[in-house]
């Protein structure tokens, strides 16, 4: 993903300010300084990285943080709101008719994100048409028809006529039953004169509702440069951004975009026509910085605590991130977590726990399988109500007994307890962050 790195790094610098309830100068010195080497070695321009960075730190050092809030929060807060800004909302696209035009250099990825969209636009509804004027590759044309059969999208091309104009304009008529027309333009291996002129002169025969950039997410200091050119001849509305499952880090795709003061429309992320994204930025960004996709998390928390409340109606889940964590809470929420979905996947939307936390647990410390439950089922059955509100009075004898009532070996009753402290510890996180902080930071997220 775009930036990983950045995320990883700067949520080892926010660690460093738990606890903390005011920012020293030297705290924001390095943060600031891990902010820049993150964007530097994810290659964005260095004059937006000292921009960025010169903000957040005067902000950082000026503004107040509001009472009750943590010197972390209100660092998080602060690069959040800059990073939003920096990629702004994700491009408009209304799901309407439209013409886009692609502009970018060759190899970019026009042609297979010309196919990509159209089948994006084709599963909103609409019926897109792909048309075709690279001339200047050879096996341009053979590549969009087959990815737009795949795709199952009108297409139009010619590979008998030389004159990408002419296809233009043919191509708009041809398909103007489609209610989104996607103009695929060829592309140079560099900035070339003669490629200005074409886009320029398909530009005025098309006339789209918005240009976007497709951008290589290997592209580097070069971005910014492309980025000035394409917007002076023809203008950019949203950059296209690909091969985001490849190695590389996708700074420059953000150079570009604060170069032509455009957006981000959509990721491309692998080689077939569904491997398209649309980008989600608040989603993207705090994820980035280690705060979890709240929003969607607190979504999936209250429909599995939902259900696993209607079954049992004792169970007020507010309690559970208040007192303690007990083995009766553990087992409702283990049902409540069968109920949310792939652990992992969970795991990594929690704040704080996102990002290589998971990697840290042993495999099977959140194995929750149905067998594994089932076991600890019977176990818990065969505790008292005492064991069960405190487990730390389980001894060696006590264990001896459970394990034997339960029908199963002392190895389980143990692997129960220290799964019980893991998730413990988990939970315990989740208090340390507070009730007013989530509740805040939920409503940053705009949850
Ligand atoms: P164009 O010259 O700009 O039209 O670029 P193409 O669409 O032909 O793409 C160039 C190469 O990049 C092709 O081999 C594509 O399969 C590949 N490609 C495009 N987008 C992606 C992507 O999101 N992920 C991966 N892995 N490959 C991509």
């Amino acid at each position: 993903m775009v930036l990983d790195d950045l995320g990883t790094s700067l949520r080892s610098s926010l660690d460093k300010l738990q606890g903390k309830s005011r920012l020293s100068e030297s705290d924001v010195e390095e943060i600031v300084k891990e902010i820049q080497r993150s964007l530097l070695s994810a290659d964005v321009d260095v004059s937006l990285v000292m921009e960025l960075s010169d903000s957040i730190k005067s902000r950082a050092l000026e503004e107040e943080p509001p009472g009750g809030t943590t010197a972390k929060d209100h660092v998080l807060k602060i690069v959040y709101e800059e990073m939003v800004e920096l990629v702004g909302d994700s491009t408009e696209l209304p799901l309407e008719n439209q013409t886009i035009l692609l502009a970018g250099l060759q190899g970019s990825g026009k042609t297979t994100s010309a196919a990509k969209m159209a089948w994006w636009f084709s599963k909103k509804g609409l019926r897109p048409a792909v048309i075709q004027t690279d001339t200047f590759r050879p096996g341009a044309y053979d590549q969009a028809k087959q990815m737009c059969e795949r795709a199952e999208v009108d297409f139009y091309g010619n590979p008998d006529n030389d004159d990408p104009v002419d296809i233009a304009r043919t191509g708009l008529e041809a398909t103007e039953d489609a209610d989104v027309h996607i103009v695929d333009t060829a592309g140079r291996h560099a900035l070339e004169d003669d490629l200005i002129a074409e886009i320029e002169e398909i530009e005025g025969v098309v006339d789209p509702d918005r240009s976007l950039l497709v951008l290589d997410a290997a592209i580097g200091q070069g971005a910014k440069d492309q980025a000035r050119q394409f917007e002076k001849s023809i203008g950019i509305e949203g950059v296209v951004i690909t091969k985001l499952d490849g190695t590389a880090k996708g700074g420059g795709a953000l150079t570009a975009v604060n170069e032509t003061d455009s957006s981000i429309a959509f990721l491309g992320t692998g080689e077939t026509v569904q491997d398209i994204e649309r980008f989600e930025p608040s989603g993207f960004i705090s994820r980035l910085l280690g705060m979890g996709d709240l929003k969607q998390l607190s979504e999936r928390v209250e429909r599995a605590m939902q259900e696993t409340q209607e079954e049992d109606e004792d169970w007020d889940p507010e309690d559970m991130l208040q007192g303690e964590f007990t083995l009766k809470d553990m087992k409702r929420q283990m049902d409540a977590m069968n109920k949310m979905g792939p652990l992992d996947q969970v795991m990594d939307m929690i704040p704080g726990l996102g990002g290589g936390m998971m990697d840290e647990l042993p495999d099977d410390a959140m194995d929750v399988t149905q067998d594994r439950m089932r076991r600890f089922e019977r176990i818990m059955d065969s505790m008292t109500e005492e064991e069960l509100e405190n487990p730390r009075v389980v001894g060696q004898s006590r264990t001896r007994r459970i394990a034997r009532g339960s029908g199963t070996d002392e190895e389980t009753v143990q692997q129960l307890l220290e799964q019980h402290s893991m998730m413990e510890e988990t939970i315990g996180q989740f208090q340390g962050m507070g009730e007013g902080d989530m509740q805040r930071m939920m409503k940053k997220m705009g949850g």
